[in-house]
């Protein structure tokens, strides 16, 4: 035996994961096959810590929400199997298989086909949580902490961390994943309530409580959080949605629902609806990986010069394709796009239908100053009909879902220009989001069903004037001629990731230490940063070092990567990397030790 020899097998290696919603439990997914593969004798301690009780489904999925908060992605996409080697330590059904035993029967009877409550998903997570730790070898201990991080330091060669409830605690980790995902990212949510304000709706049963019966509430945003508020403050208060005979929802309201439901947004346009249970068999013809990989060997890509042409080319083309198909004509693919539009305007010449607009795409109401419900109304309706009846309009919302993954491949690689990568992150990224993930239809045909019933009004919806009224303690809304007052103003949007008005404690105690450095992109807008990382998620210190003991994954890492709503399980996969860099670390640890 060597002189320097320590017997590491008795000692014990510590990993932290910070934030344990879905992306934390795929980080530990991925560290236990890591493990099992390649070190299975070493003992080695794995402390989550969530701030709250849910384990694997935090807080988006915690299982206690009400059953009609639904998923806006399909049961088929959801599955905690990964196809990658080292394979996983435990045979774990995917949520479709799940759902359709037993166990899980009573909590499914509820849900709609294809999109099912976001609690049942939780539950599933939850359950992949336990069937992990369940088949988690002697050498390996899991100590779930519920407790909130608010700071984190550098002890010698490892890492200490500051909790809400212990303080600086004793154990010093190797390596730490920070999974904190999105709500958290906001400082003190629960602070929000003075001026008669609702900063955050989730958990929706508990911080909507206040509203009752006689309140006057104004919402702003339009998007899923605004559908979660509404059906709270209906079907939660007792409301029923009947099916009609035409499938359409009549909505039988209980009396205890809101006095007033008004709405306001910049635009005033409705996410489109999605059926479910529908291949995407978009096929691009433009938007290609060749397209992407010569764009990847330039610098300072324009996007609306460089790549939102080609986007329009393959929604103009899959609209075509659709529409020629219904008059039983042939739209023929060539690389030459003018070739394609002369087959377009013969096409119109011989048919009396509607173009292709972007324009109107983009913003139906582009030459509305002001909106009525009436107008939001037919807009709804028209969307849901679309939808239902497959019309060759929704040939152009699916291509984006087709083209976002090789987009991705540029925005990761950092090869857009500054200013342009502001203007997609502050545009683009939500009107393809509206366009493209949108609600179940079951869903919209309850918001359409709540605003036939008089429940919402839209009359304030676009180009309001906004001011709180000290004296009267109400919010006033001005729009036109019409001026209305209310009680509570309900905040529904969610901020994303890379928006710096919304730092939690920890990350300012991360910025104050100098762990993490901020990158803003825009000089001009204050609101947007991003964490400076590398491709694996690894922070860079304020000495420019690169912290390779450090790895964000998911939301925080938003601005570097796009796109981090998702349960997928390859979307932007730092899990991967990062259980990899603790075993390699393990290994050599062990190497060194030996010699
Ligand atoms: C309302 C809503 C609905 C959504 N619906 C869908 C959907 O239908 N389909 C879909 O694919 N995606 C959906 N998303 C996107 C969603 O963000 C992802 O699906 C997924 O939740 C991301 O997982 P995550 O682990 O990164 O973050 P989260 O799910 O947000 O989990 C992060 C966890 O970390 C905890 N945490 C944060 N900070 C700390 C701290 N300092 N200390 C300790 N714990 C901490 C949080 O409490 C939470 O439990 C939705 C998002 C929202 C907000």
């Amino acid at each position: 035996m060597n002189s320097g020899y320590i017997d590491r097998k008795e000692e014990i290696y510590k990993v932290a994961i910070i934030g344990f919603g879905p992306k934390g439990l795929y980080g530990l997914e991925r560290l236990l096959a890591e493990i099992n593969d390649k070190i299975p004798e070493q003992r080695i301690e794995i402390h989550i810590y969530n701030r709250t009780k849910f384990f694997g489904s935090g807080d988006v999925y915690r299982n206690d929400q009400p059953q009609f908060l639904l998923m806006n992605y399909e049961d088929k996409n959801i599955d905690i199997n990964i196809e990658e080697a080292p394979k996983m330590i435990a045979n774990i059904a995917s949520f479709s298989s799940w759902k359709a035993s037993a166990n899980s029967f009573q909590l499914a009877s509820n849900s709609i086909p294809y999109y099912s409550p976001r609690a049942l998903v939780g539950s599933y997570l939850e359950h992949s949580y336990l069937e992990l730790t369940k088949a988690c070898s002697k050498n390996i201990t899991i100590i779930p902490h519920i407790d909130t991080i608010v700071d984190l330091k550098v002890v010698g060669t490892n890492y200490a961390i500051k909790t809400e409830n212990e303080d600086w605690g004793m154990d010093r980790f190797s390596k730490i994943l920070l999974t904190t995902g999105h709500f958290w990212f906001r400082p003190a949510v629960s602070k929000a309530s003075n001026r008669n304000q609702i900063e955050f709706i989730y958990p929706v049963t508990k911080n909507l409580k206040i509203i009752n019966a006689d309140t006057a509430v104004c919402i702003k945003g339009f998007g899923l959080t605004f559908i979660d508020t509404v059906l709270e403050l209906s079907e939660g208060r007792g409301g029923i949605f009947k099916t009609k005979q035409n499938g359409d929802l009549e909505y039988i309201p209980s009396g205890q629902e809101p006095s007033k439901i008004a709405v306001i947004t910049r635009t005033g346009l409705p996410m489109i609806p999605r059926k479910g249970n529908k291949e995407n068999t978009t096929q691009l013809r433009y938007f290609t990986q060749s397209f992407i990989n010569e764009l990847l060997s330039k610098h300072n890509i324009n996007f609306e010069k460089e790549v939102l042409p080609v986007v329009l080319k393959d929604m103009y083309y899959s609209y075509y394709e659709q529409l020629f198909a219904r008059y039983n004509n042939e739209l023929r693919f060539n690389d030459d796009f003018k070739l394609v539009e002369k087959q377009v305007l013969d096409f119109h010449v011989n048919n009396d239908v509607l173009a292709f607009d972007w324009k109107k795409i983009e913003n139906c109401f582009y030459d509305k100053s002001m909106l009525t419900s009436g107008d939001i109304i037919e807009k709804i309706r028209q969307d849901i009909f679309d939808v239902e009846k497959n019309t060759p309009i929704c040939a152009v919302y699916n291509c984006w879902s087709k083209i976002s993954p090789m987009f991705n491949e540029l925005y990761v690689a950092g090869v857009l220009a500054s200013d342009s990568k502001h203007k997609f992150d502050s545009y683009y990224f939500g009107l393809f989001n509206r366009l493209s993930y949108g609600p179940p239809l079951y869903n919209m045909k309850k918001v359409l069903a709540l605003a036939e019933a008089g429940i919402i009004n839209f009359d304030h919806i676009k180009n309001s004037k906004y001011h709180f009224d000290e004296n009267l303690s109400k919010h006033i809304l001005k729009t036109g001629s019409i001026s209305s007052e209310f009680d509570m103003l309900i905040n529904a949007t969610i901020p994303r990731g890379d928006s710096k008005k919304n730092r939690s404690q920890l990350f300012t105690n991360l910025i104050t230490r100098g762990i993490i450095t901020e990158c803003i992109e825009n000089e001009n807008d204050e609101k947007s940063s991003k964490i400076k990382m590398n491709t694996f998620g690894n922070p860079i210190n304020i000495d420019g070092i690169t912290l390779k003991d450090i790895t964000f994954y998911g939301t925080p890492t938003e601005g570097n990567t796009f796109d981090n709503d998702t349960l997928s399980r390859t979307r932007n996969n730092y899990a991967s990397s990062w259980s990899r860099s603790v075993v390699l670390d393990i290994l050599k640890m062990k190497k060194i030790e030996t010699i």
